[in-house]
């Protein structure tokens, strides 16, 4: 088990953290003139001396029932933040559907998010310790209950964290960590045995990119996904069951759209899946 000998810093890769900051940039002249005097304890500190929390378990019932837990980051998305961008393959229509602008994120995009994107952009180093401390602590907590635990870092950002952390390392030296796994919309698939993809479907996809991962997830209105499942069960997984997609069956997964209906491309019709699929040549169970 994980002892009190953890020591992050064998975990992070840190002649790469230069090449992460220049990724998580799209204006360092804006983003430094900005930010470069703010500590990390001014945008990780809280008046009442507690440090925001980096990653967090959301309430999957599926998923803690069977042992499993996904600690999960969250940033604030795409360009949020003005001269970095943490979703560089973001498309416009994913800009405009986002979770983080849609739902309930939205207030927690403006109040912790923004701080964290920040404070991960300048003080790379430290925060990345912090987040590593809190696995191990969090990992340690959920082993006596006999719970495995994966890590998300990108819930609302698409940033290559394979490049700073090693989890090959963390899969060796923590009993039940299972691994990272995260939604990409990088058009190659980086995955590693220990940090698994999940293509995100958008207006800009080809057959040919989606084929080069093992799950691609396609977000479409709600009547459509429920009716996609009852007539294709054998092909769709219904990705609000479970939050790991590494553990699903099929290899495509449905996300259903949270907004109301929309002309966005990156929503997808029940016709054009089974267009893009080629459904209309299978039988449907119905
Ligand atoms: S890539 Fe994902 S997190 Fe980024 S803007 Fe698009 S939907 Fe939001």
């Amino acid at each position: 088990m994980t002892t009190n000998k953890f020591n992050p810093q064998k975990y992070i890769i840190t002649e790469n953290i230069p090449q992460f900051q220049k990724f998580m940039q799209s204006d360092n002249v804006t983003a430094l003139s900005l930010y470069s005097h703010l500590t990390y304890n001014d945008l990780m500190v809280l008046k009442s001396g507690r440090r925001r929390d980096i990653i967090r378990v959301p309430s999957n019932k599926f998923d803690i029932e069977n042992g499993l837990v996904s600690m999960v980051q969250y940033l604030a998305p795409a360009q949020h933040v003005s001269g970095l961008n943490v979703c560089r393959f973001a498309s416009e229509g994913c800009k405009k559907s986002c979770l983080g602008y849609t739902g309930r994120m939205a207030l927690n995009v403006e109040r912790t998010y923004v701080q964290k994107t920040i404070a991960l952009y300048l003080h790379t180093e430290k925060y990345l310790t912090d987040l590593l401390n809190d696995l191990d602590t969090e990992c340690y907590a959920y082993a006596k209950e006999d719970k495995f635990v994966y890590l998300r870092l990108n819930g609302l950002s698409d940033l290559p964290f394979d490049l700073v952390i090693d989890f090959d390392l963390l899969f060796e030296d923590i009993p039940n960590f299972l691994g990272g796994y995260d939604y990409t919309k990088k058009p190659v698939n980086d995955q590693t045995i220990n940090h698994h993809y999940t293509y995100s479907w958008n207006e800009r996809s080809t057959l040919q990119i989606a084929n080069r991962f093992d799950r691609v997830a396609y977000v479409v209105l709600k009547k459509d996904k429920v009716r996609l499942m009852s007539e294709y069960p054998d092909i769709f997984t219904d990705g609000n069951i479970s939050d790991i997609r590494p553990k699903d069956i099929t290899r495509h997964v449905l996300l259903p759209f949270k907004g109301k209906v929309t002309d966005n491309d990156f929503v997808m019709s029940y016709d054009a899946m089974v267009g893009l699929l080629g459904l209309d040549n299978k039988e449907c169970v119905k």
